[in-house]
């Protein structure tokens, strides 16, 4: 069974799709912190934009999966500590849009998802990476409301206020930059089922995925 499953930053795609993977047996593919690592390799490099395709095209990215944990490997150093800082969300956001990074990807991610049973989770996975997958599932919500659980997931982390505002603001350019590039843009798959969850719990949604995909399996 292959899962794919898109939506915005910050609609809870990850916690849902590692929970429901656990819960199904599945292996969890995070493809976000793919397109993290390649820019990460690009900032520690200090190569410019303007010289970043033939950084890019030299890269060793190697992804493994340790204790049903994926790890994405660049040049041999488990990069998975350094990528969820703002600096690398802009540069992935940035990068993603490139040509020759979509490039670099894609062949890994189709090989992954022919090796195991995957819940995948991305911007273009139900419509580019994995078109043909069993159950597509396209998970948002409102932009307040994913600035208000990103907020509260970083005063977890850092123990400091965060301003909602300003979140919601970086969210929707975001959104904005994801969903308006030429190449792979954001965007729900015809077949996908929508699951908007503002007014969900994560459990909930959890739950939903886990109804859905038994659902298909019995179809
Ligand atoms: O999901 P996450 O926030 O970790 O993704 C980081 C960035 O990588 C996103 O802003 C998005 O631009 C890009 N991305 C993408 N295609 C995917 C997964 C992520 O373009 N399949």
């Amino acid at each position: 069974m292959i899962i794919a499953m898109d939506g915005p930053a910050g609609a809870g795609k990850s916690t849902v799709a590692r929970r429901a993977a656990k819960a199904l047996g599945m292996h969890y593919v995070d493809t976000g912190a793919m397109y993290r690592a390649i820019a990460y390799g690009i900032v520690k490099s200090g190569t410019s934009e303007a010289d970043a395709e033939a950084v890019v095209e030299q890269m060793d990215i190697d992804v493994r999966y340790e204790q049903d944990e994926q790890h994405v490997y660049v040049a041999g150093e488990d990069v998975m500590p350094f990528i969820r800082t703002q600096e690398i969300s802009d540069a992935a956001s940035r990068y993603s849009a490139k040509p020759y990074v979509r490039a670099k990807l894609l062949e890994t991610q189709r090989q992954i998802a022919k090796t195991y049973e995957v819940i995948m989770d991305g911007r273009d996975i139900g419509t580019v990476v994995l078109p043909d997958a069993d159950l597509k599932i396209f998970i948002t919500a409102n932009p307040a409301e994913r600035a208000r659980r990103r907020a509260l997931e970083l005063e977890m982390r850092t123990g400091e206020k965060q301003n909602v505002q300003a979140i919601e603001a970086e969210i929707r350019e975001r959104d904005y930059r994801d969903s308006h590039r030429e190449i792979a843009p954001l965007k729900q798959a015809d077949d996908a089922v929508l699951l908007d969850t503002t007014n969900l719990s994560i459990e909930e949604v959890v739950q939903e995925v886990c109804r859905l995909a038994e659902e298909k399996k019995h179809a």
